[in-house]
């Protein structure tokens, strides 16, 4: 299998190189140049199943040989699905030891980013978050010899939770605070990318949400969710799916592209509306970030539409459902006696009762549950007045050490700190 650019001006690449690479020269991103058929067996365990399913993915690739062995590294926890007291389905997607959904994707990038990597000279992932992304990578990344990573985070912008989770993690992994906000760390990244003897001494790679290393873990899980609720009930689930940058919401529409037993998807976003203007309009029109108390989801241009638009208009038919930040605080107070969702997962759970009641009762639907509560207590606990109790991922987390470098916010400065061993 060889892997195109979704602007079609790059030269097609294998896999390998595409994991390596993130985005394509072109600009664009990469995807399968033929879409595979979906593999299922339902009858396999997670990691199996993944592996089964990503096979023609990995086909003639360098990769292929350790496909399952990078599925059982990546796919170490359960995905759940918890039925609640009125029939809802909540897909659990925060089992993994940083408690959030990235999990999954930073942990199979990971395994291969790990295996394309030389131990003489490793493979640098150099990541700007301030949420979940940075600690699953962290995370990830912790104990590997032929991968680092390399973290920035903006100073006295992330809350106490957030920064344990960014800074407790041991060799390779580097957590730099950088003294300025949450656009000077993207701005330092951005400049290390554009730097070619950083890039080059460095060999910096990149872990964010255009990494066909991430979106395939996606598709994985998402159609093994579906192929447990089809046997169960021999109908295609929706899933209703909290998006920012379009990963797992794509993810959810190629898997269904590739014969999984997906029904309808709707996408679930926050005050932003460019999916919601997109999906009423036709038009897609970009615009800066908004905050919202679903901050995980706060992006303006999100990275994978250019995916979703290079499929079928049949394909990639999605329905869009924008949650207010009033609106997903009713919903997390309307379901907390029954179940407590995080602020994302709220916005989906509250796009999927606005559906319309026959759509609702004609099939199976899965509310995805991106991350568990804990996370985000700081906006549950005003609201419900209730503590929540920090679930054992979390807590281990806690309990961790914390170790952070901190810099400028200019590029000599990353660059003297990267370029001395830690
Ligand atoms: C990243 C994230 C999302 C949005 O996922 P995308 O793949 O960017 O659409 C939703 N919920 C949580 C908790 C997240 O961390």
């Amino acid at each position: 299998m060889r892997f195109v650019s979704t602007r079609g001006t790059a030269p097609a690449v294998t896999l390998s190189a595409a994991i390596r690479a993130g985005a394509a020269p072109d600009g664009g991103l990469y995807l399968p140049e033929q879409r595979p058929t979906a593999d299922i067996d339902p009858a396999l365990p997670l990691p199996e199943f993944a592996a089964r399913f990503l096979g023609p993915f990995f086909a003639g690739d360098p990769l292929a040989p350790d496909l399952q062995a990078i599925c059982s590294g990546a796919f170490t926890f359960p995905l759940e699905i918890a039925t609640l007291p009125d029939g809802r389905r909540a897909l659990e997607l925060f089992h993994g030891p940083t408690g959030a959904f990235k999990d999954f994707g930073a942990r199979f990038l990971m395994e291969c980013l790990d295996r394309l990597g030389d131990p003489a000279h490793p493979l640098t992932v150099l990541a700007a978050t301030s949420g979940d992304t940075g600690g699953a990578v962290g995370c990830a990344a912790e104990g590997r010899s032929s991968v680092r990573a390399v973290i920035l985070y903006p100073k006295g912008r992330v809350s106490p939770f957030q920064e344990h989770q960014l800074t407790c993690w041991n060799a390779p992994v580097r957590a730099i605070e950088v003294d300025g906000d949450f656009d000077d760390c993207q701005r330092l990244a951005k400049a290390a990318f554009a730097d070619p003897a950083m890039t080059k001494a460095l060999n910096l790679t990149s872990a964010n949400s255009i990494s066909i290393g991430r979106l395939m873990p996606q598709m994985a899980y998402v159609a093994f969710a579906a192929t447990r609720i089809f046997a169960e009930t021999g109908q295609n689930p929706g899933f209703v799916i909290p998006t920012g940058n379009l990963g797992h919401g794509f993810a959810a529409v190629y898997a269904r592209a590739m014969g999984a037993p997906i029904g309808p998807i709707v996408l679930a976003t926050n005050q932003n509306r460019t999916l919601a203007d997109w999906a009423a309009t036709g038009t897609y029109q970009p615009r800066a970030s908004i905050a919202t108390i679903a901050n995980a989801m706060d992006v303006g241009a999100p990275s994978n539409f250019e995916r979703l638009i290079a499929l079928d208009p049949a394909q990639r038919d999605v329905s869009v459902e924008l949650v207010t930040d009033e609106a997903i605080k009713a919903r997390i107070l309307a379901d907390q006696a029954d179940y407590l969702w995080c602020p994302h997962s709220a916005a989906a759970a509250e796009a999927h009762a606005r559906l319309p009641k026959a759509q609702r009762t004609e099939r199976p639907w899965l509310i995805a549950a991106t991350a568990h509560p804990y996370k985000f207590a700081d906006v549950i606990e005003p609201l419900t007045g209730k503590a929540i109790e920090a679930p054992p991922a979390l807590a281990a987390i806690l309990s961790r050490p914390s170790h952070k470098d901190c810099i400028a916010p200019d590029l000599s400065a990353l660059e003297a700190l990267l370029t001395v061993p830690a």
